[in-house]
């Protein structure tokens, strides 16, 4: 399995809205396969295909503590949303930031899973903030974008110095 290059902040890909998928394929499902197997690496709780440099709408999860759960969804799309929770989110192309994103806790999201099939998964808490996340990257939208901001010119301002302590 390969192992895939995760898309560092700011690259432009990242804020590109990304293509729908008009149907399964191998590759896709190839591309899913290294896509969770990336994931699970990293480690993290989720991946969009922007952060692999891929711009289609497929995102893959696992909030589970083994690791073994894995939820996959192409062209999702929130379609309710109620109640609200505020989560401390981190994001694997802003390694070292983490910061209390207010979100609605309670969705209903609508995709096609690896199979093809057009589904419906009910999300809350954990989960509802992992795939609100994800979704967002398909949008080119990144977490801090929901900070005020002097909290979000913060972050990019710790991130900035954590990349350039890496470099040095
Ligand atoms: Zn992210």
């Amino acid at each position: 399995m390969e192992k895939l290059d995760i898309v560092l902040y700011p690259e432009a890909g990242l804020r590109e809205v990304c293509m729908p998928i008009p149907e399964m394929n191998d590759s896709l499902d190839q591309l899913i396969d290294e896509m969770l197997y990336t994931m699970y690496d990293a480690p993290g709780i989720g991946l969009a295909a922007p952060q692999v440099a891929v711009q289609q709408r497929l995102i893959v999860m696992d909030i589970s503590e083994k690791g073994d759960d894995p939820l996959v969804l192409m062209n999702p799309e929130i379609i309710q949303s109620a109640g609200s929770i505020t989560w401390e989110e981190g994001c694997l192309s802003m390694p070292g930031i983490y910061a209390n994103i207010k979100r609605p806790s309670d969705i209903l999201v609508r995709g096609m899973d690896r199979e093809g099939n057009n589904i419906e998964v009910e999300a809350s808490e954990l989960l509802a903030v992992c795939i609100q996340h994800e979704i967002d990257h398909l949008n080119g939208k990144m977490f801090i974008d929901h900070l005020s901001g002097i909290k979000r010119t913060r972050a990019l301002q710790q991130f900035r110095k954590l990349m350039d302590q890496k470099e040095s």
